[in-house]
């Protein structure tokens, strides 16, 4: 049977309490214990598929598929382990459930409820979850404040489950805000105190209170939180501002969150040794060396919405000795101002992206990239722009893709027939896990060092097969192709020092201590063009 650990959250939203629960995660896994993670967000969206990354940061893809919340993608990397779409459950997705039983008329008669019937429908959600994983431990993160209307079947849910498995079975971790007003320096335990009185209304007692501060919590600010929440003073835990994410399970290591988890659901503590993430944590941290990466986006002003590619940046990084410093280049900008801004920099990124605003920049950065022999990575729309991009300036094709021109003269990046009956918009571009065939002796092959690969995908374009071979007599390399032999997944230019594209999300696969090969390369890439500039 697994045990449950329950992270809710007070105050305010954005604490980091997801990477908190990833954490309390790597910690019962560094002692041994089979862990899995679900992350409840309250919205009524089925999926985050259908969300501008402006709200709610970057769509998380899954092997599987499931566009998922950003925080699975916390999961994913601290956990290393696959996901499953069931692992994020929303409202939207609990509702359409127990309607469809409705329908079907599986309730009998009855009159269908908040409680029992969505609450028993989140619970058997939850416990099938935890069951098909195969998990000791299972992390259930509720998203959203305590307090929030949309929250409330969900905490309702939880309390049941604390009821029905047994006290020894579900603990309740709080994590709230610690602010301290700046005049006099104190750090205020009154808000936490609030949320606990909310949480506690709900029928849900704490266990443990993890105190998100500028600074760690003092002993006075602990003993007040403990007496105004009914929790053992050294359940009180500090979640101070760490330099990196990947810092904060050894901080809350030291000061014994695991061994109080372990001890309180009964769980014998085993080794809890962390060398490797240790290692890792110190290479980040203490980096010898620097490069400057230019993205050119258009969500450069929410650094959420371009999460795993920044993460992404930090697994090669440390396994490179290098601190990568991003440069947000607004893709308008590039219209309206030119590519000087991308002279200084040592390497250029182009990410996935929608729709025109933009895309002209994009296009001017690559072939910026690709005539200063800047090192480049581009990935789904980025490849696609860059195909557009060499069609139009070496090809001399007036080309675009079909998503931004449809009549087009060249339609060199197009729908495929499957995608011409599709009219919702939510799952149905290509998502998950697709395998890919490397070409030998290429520069992708140098990189993965095999010769298929699975990557995560979320495009409905692709490269028009009627081009393939144009592009290619010209010199642009494909060097990864789909299954099928239908779909292009990889492009590189031979004559350049670094110059690669992918339809496929490598980001989304990239771990701390398995950087994604893509990356990694870019790294090294732009670590060279650092030497030679100086
Ligand atoms: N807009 C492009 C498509 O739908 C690229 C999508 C992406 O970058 N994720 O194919």
């Amino acid at each position: 049977m697994p045990k449950y650990i329950v992270v809710t959250g007070g105050v305010l939203s954005g604490l980091g309490k997801g990477v908190v629960a990833s954490s309390i995660g790597l910690l019962l896994k560094s002692n041994g214990y089979k862990v899995t993670a679900i992350k409840i967000d309250p919205y009524l969206n089925c999926d985050a598929g259908t969300m501008n990354p402006f709200q709610h940061g970057e769509v998380f893809v899954l092997e599987d598929g499931g566009e998922v919340d950003l925080d699975l993608g916390n999961y994913e990397r601290f956990l290393d382990i696959n996901l499953h779409r069931d692992n994020n459950i929303t409202t939207g997705k609990v509702y359409k459930n127990v309607i469809e039983k409705e329908r079907r008329g599986d309730y009998l008669g009855k009159t269908v409820q908040i409680v029992p019937h969505i609450t028993n429908e989140i619970k058997e959600w939850i416990r099938r979850v935890a069951a098909k994983s195969n998990a000791d431990v299972c992390v259930i993160e509720i998203g959203g404040t305590v307090g929030d209307i949309e929250s409330m079947p969900f905490l309702e849910a939880v309390r049941q489950l604390h009821l029905e498995e047994g006290h020894e079975n579900v603990v309740f971790i709080h994590t709230t805000l610690v602010p301290i007003v700046s005049v006099v320096g104190e750090q205020k335990t009154k808000p936490t105190q609030h949320s606990v009185k909310e949480l506690r209304a709900i029928g849900i007692d704490p266990d443990a209170i993890v105190g998100r501060c500028r600074e760690p919590l003092k002993k006075e600010t602990k003993e007040k939180i403990s007496l105004f929440c009914n929790v053992p003073v050294d359940a009180v835990f500090s979640s101070p501002d760490v330099e990196c994410i990947y810092e904060l399970p050894l901080v809350l290591k030291k000061q014994g969150l695991p061994d109080f988890i372990l001890r309180r659901l009964g769980l014998e503590k085993r080794d809890g040794k962390m060398d490797e993430w240790e290692n890792f944590v110190s290479r980040l941290k203490n980096a010898k060396n620097g490069v400057s990466i230019a993205l050119v986006g258009k969500y450069t002003a929410l650094g959420d919405s371009y999460l795993s590619i920044l993460e992404a940046f930090r697994h090669a990084g440390a396994e490179l000795d290098t601190k990568v410093r991003v440069v947000w280049v607004e893709a308008e900008d590039i219209e309206s101002e030119g590519t000087k801004i991308l002279e200084s920099v040592d390497a250029i990124l182009v990410p996935g992206g929608f729709g025109s605003r933009g895309a002209e920049g994009k296009i001017a950065a690559i072939k910026f990239a690709r005539e200063a022999k800047k090192p480049f990575l581009g990935i789904c729309f980025g490849f696609q722009l860059a195909v557009v991009e060499y069609g139009r300036h070496v090809l001399g094709l007036r080309c675009h893709t079909t998503e931004i021109e449809p009549d087009v003269e060249h339609p060199i990046v197009t729908i495929l027939p499957e995608q011409y009956d599709v009219d919702e918009l939510g799952g149905t571009m290509r998502l998950g896990a697709q395998p890919i065939v490397i070409k030998e002796g290429t520069l992708a092959f140098k990189l993965y060092k095999r010769k298929e690969i699975m990557e995560r995908h979320r495009h409905r374009y692709e490269v028009n097969p009627e081009y393939v071979d144009k592009l290619e007599k010209h010199g642009l390399v494909f060097s990864g192709v789909a299954k099928d032999k239908i779909r292009m997944e990889i492009l590189e230019l031979p004559s350049h020092p670094y110059f690669i594209a992918s339809q496929f999300h490598p980001e989304f696969k990239s771990r701390p201590l398995k950087p994604a090969p893509l990356f990694y390369g870019l790294v090294k890439a732009a670590l060279e063009e650092k030497k030679k500039m100086r």
